[in-house]
């Protein structure tokens, strides 16, 4: 297994096309507003390091009996499930940001019960293919991403009738020896910081899509393909000099990106699913039914740090006794473990695949989402609600610093500042403004993209959950059981 060190300096030896403010990145590793994002997936390698962890982090391959992260598992019971979340929030908690590398793992287990039912049905290799190079994966302990969410263009038409057949990832030309393919995946959680991809259809398709039907993998440095990097609320901040505070969390951050493939060579042996149009639906919703678990762990693992957040402004304040703060830091933690309690509840209730891996309760796994994209705004709402005004009003830390005298008897701007912000007797006003703009990142800041907005659209927006639960909630049955009751024949 890799390092965190050894993982960064991976990343050193592609040649990923980065653009970003309109310019190619050429060293996009030590790049000031990525680097955070870097280290938020180098997360995932030293906590794995750490022995105390060791259970949560680490598993043995089914496919290999190797020791390995579990990042790159296929899940083989619901116990798997369960420490799954657990990894999730963990990992939340050491980084309040996105730490990206669970896409692929999501990936990994759609696409490897998928393949086996595409095979089942056709004869093909796909599950050969992919279980070779999941073992590659596992082996070299490598992040890979997850990428589904296709631009979409009008919304009204399917793929094959897009004025524009770009707006989902499709075959432009069949080879012997593979496919070249085209398209843009959005808003990829990761895609910079990982050292391979997976592309997988985005819905459901009926014939006439057949060349948008596909699935593989790809080398992230791959002829062809790049990104442009998404731009988060606050992100030039990372720029600025003597902002280490102003930036809420200087050391970890999450990272999204537009991924372009313009004709990508991609061999048969990286293929997973090509013109079999009837299995998209299934690989898509494997895929949002574990990304919808994910959330009921790392969004609550992040929730956790705006609760301690929240009660430390609290404590600044001198508030920290007051009954109202304390029923709102209880509500907040109620709201924060009932989606902890839905992302446990879906993989406890898992179940074993044809392929043999283990895949969520499709049901509960919606619930826990669309709890996610309703709860963390709540949460957000009463942190700032405890939290203050000033948590978006503070002077900058430059300010906090500054040695210009303003005042009459030549008082500094730092000195005022100083002066008229402190609380508490033991409180020093560096610790209120390194609480209240940590605050303010994960609710509006760089981070917030996590919390917040994420937490509405990843993993499919608010509908896409509603759709699945009126699809799995069997409302036949409870009609039934009602006119059982009451007699009705
Ligand atoms: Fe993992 Fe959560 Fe980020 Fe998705 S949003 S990649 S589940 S940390
Ligand atoms: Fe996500």
């Amino acid at each position: 297994m890799k390092t965190a060190q050894e993982y960064i300096e991976s990343l050193r030896q592609l040649k990923t096309r980065v653009y970003m403010f309109g310019e190619k990145i050429d060293n996009w590793v030590d790049h000031p507003m990525i680097r955070p994002s870097i280290n938020c997936v180098a997360m995932t390698y030293a906590v794995a390091e750490d022995p105390q962890y060791a259970d949560l982090m680490t598993v043995t391959s089914s496919l290999t009996g190797h020791k390995i992260n579990r990042f790159t598992h296929l899940h083989q019971s619901t116990e798997d499930l369960i420490n799954k979340v657990k990894m999730q929030r963990l990992l939340g908690q050491k980084t309040a940001s996105c730490f990206q590398r669970c896409v692929g793992m999501d990936s990994f287990n759609a696409v490897f019960s998928t393949t086996y039912e595409v095979d089942e049905k056709y004869g093909t290799h796909y599950h050969e293919n992919f279980k070779k190079f999941l073992t590659y994966i596992q082996d070299e302990d490598l992040v890979v991403d997850g990428a589904m969410t296709d631009p979409k263009g009008d919304r009204s038409k399917a793929p094959h009738d897009q004025a524009d057949p770009d707006m989902y990832v499709h075959v432009v030309e069949r080879r012997p020896d593979g496919i070249v393919v085209c398209g843009a995946k959005c808003h990829q959680t990761g895609s910079v910081n990982s050292h391979w991809h997976i592309f997988m259809p985005t819905i459901s398709m009926g014939e006439a899509d057949k060349d948008w039907a596909v699935s593989f993998a790809c080398p992230t440095d791959a002829e062809g393909m790049y990104m442009i990097y998404g731009r988060q609320s606050c992100d030039t901040r990372k720029l600025e000099e003597d902002a280490s505070i102003d930036v809420g969390n200087a050391k970890f951050g999450g990272q999204e990106a537009l991924v372009v493939l313009d004709h990508v060579f991609i061999p048969n042996e990286y293929i997973f699913l090509n013109g079999e149009y009837e299995f998209a639906g299934m690989m898509v919703e494997r895929f949002a039914g574990y990304h919808r678990q994910s959330y009921g762990g790392c969004k609550v693992g992040v929730g956790d740090v705006v609760i301690g957040a929240t009660a430390l402004a609290a404590e600044y304040n001198g508030v920290e006794k007051a009954s109202a703060v304390k029923d709102k830091l209880i509500e907040m933690t109620h709201l924060n473990e009932t989606l902890y309690c839905c992302g446990i509840a879906c993989s406890s209730q898992g179940f074993k695949t044809k392929a043999g891996n283990y895949q969520i309760d499709l049901l509960l796994a919606n619930v826990c989402k669309q709890n996610v994209t309703r709860f963390p705004y709540e949460i957000v709402r009463l942190a700032e609600d405890v939290a203050g005004g000033l948590m978006v009003t503070m002077p900058s830390q430059k300010d906090f610093h500054s040695e210009t005298v303003v005042g009459r008897n030549g008082e500094t701007i730092g000195e005022i500042c100083n002066k008229y912000f402190k609380t508490k007797e033991d409180v020093s006003t560096e610790d209120r403004q390194r609480v209240l703009r940590f605050l303010e990142n994960m609710c509006l800041g760089a981070a917030a993209v996590g919390y917040r907005t994420e937490s509405m659209h990843g993993a499919g927006s608010p509908q896409a959950q509603r759709i699945m639960i009126a699809r799995q909630g069997n409302i036949q049955a409870k009609k039934q059981l009602a006119k059982d009751i009451a007699g009705i024949q």
